[in-house]
């Protein structure tokens, strides 16, 4: 198996593959006036569906939710028609850097933990033209909490993510890619640790054991507990910032 089957054998069973949570997802929901049943919303990086199932049961709007992986796509859509929400999310294999939607389709474009794949500055720029005039984004992007920051923890980042910024940082990376900021807010710990870091500690044994403790196996679990160390270690300073956005200029 390879690096990136072994990544999804690993996350597919989980609730969600990113930090987050229900009540997070509907916190900033509530700052997109206007968002009901006859509202579009496009779910990117979406994963098998943790927060597209929460905007789609608390909206009734049509959902598209998007992620280039058709393993996570399955899952989403048989939790969705589980829920009843079939005939409303619809799973598309699509890049987040390559769309396929008109310009001005969507009320609502999401993403929670996907967009530092292509980057915020990027991904919030190239979406923009997604959305309908006065249409809101809401977004979950990794950030520095702190302005002063141990060494170890700033190379482990920039290592991983040089883009990471501190909240006012990405508050302004919107305000040049077009946007009035709405709100933001900051993940709670229990977003990391109990909606994301917890379940996966527990699935990581049987995760060995499933592939006979192979080399690329133990490395995706040795970094994943290097992560979550990380994590434990420095919480105070880093962790998702959630933001609300409006399109403007037009
Ligand atoms: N939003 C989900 C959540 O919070 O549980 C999933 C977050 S997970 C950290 C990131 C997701 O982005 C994964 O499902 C991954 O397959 C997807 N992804 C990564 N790169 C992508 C790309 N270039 N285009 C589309 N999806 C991508």
């Amino acid at each position: 198996m390879d690096e990136m089957e072994l990544m999804i054998d690993l996350h597919k069973d989980g609730d969600r593959q990113g930090p987050g949570s229900p009540e997070a997802t509907l916190q900033a929901l509530a700052f997109t006036e206007g968002i009901g049943p006859d509202s579009r919303i496009l779910d990117i990086g979406c994963g098998t569906g943790g927060q597209t199932l929460t905007l789609g049961k608390k909206t009734g709007a049509r959902i598209e939710a998007v992620d280039f992986l058709p393993a996570f796509l399955e899952i989403l859509e048989g939790r969705a028609a589980r829920a009843g929400l079939g005939e409303r999310i619809h799973g598309v294999r699509a890049s987040m850097e390559a769309l396929p939607y008109p310009d001005g389709s969507f009320d609502l474009v999401w993403s929670e933990g996907a967009i530092y794949n292509m980057g915020f500055a990027r991904g919030v720029r190239e979406w923009r033209r997604l959305l309908k005039s006065r249409g809101f984004l809401a977004v979950s992007e990794i950030c520095w909490f702190t302005k002063e920051r141990p060494q170890e923890l700033t190379s482990y980042w920039e290592g991983l993510y040089p883009e990471i910024d501190t909240v006012s940082g990405v508050t302004k990376v919107l305000e040049e890619a077009g946007y009035r900021p709405v709100a933001h807010f900051l993940l709670p710990e229990s977003c990391w640790l109990e909606a994301f870091y917890e379940p996966l500690l527990e699935r990581l044994e049987d995760f060995l054991k499933r592939h006979g403790h192979s080399p690329g196996a133990r490395a995706l679990v040795e970094e994943h507990q290097e992560e979550i160390r990380m994590y434990r270690k420095y919480k105070e300073h880093y962790g998702y910032g959630f933001f609300i956005a409006q399109r403007t200029g037009d």
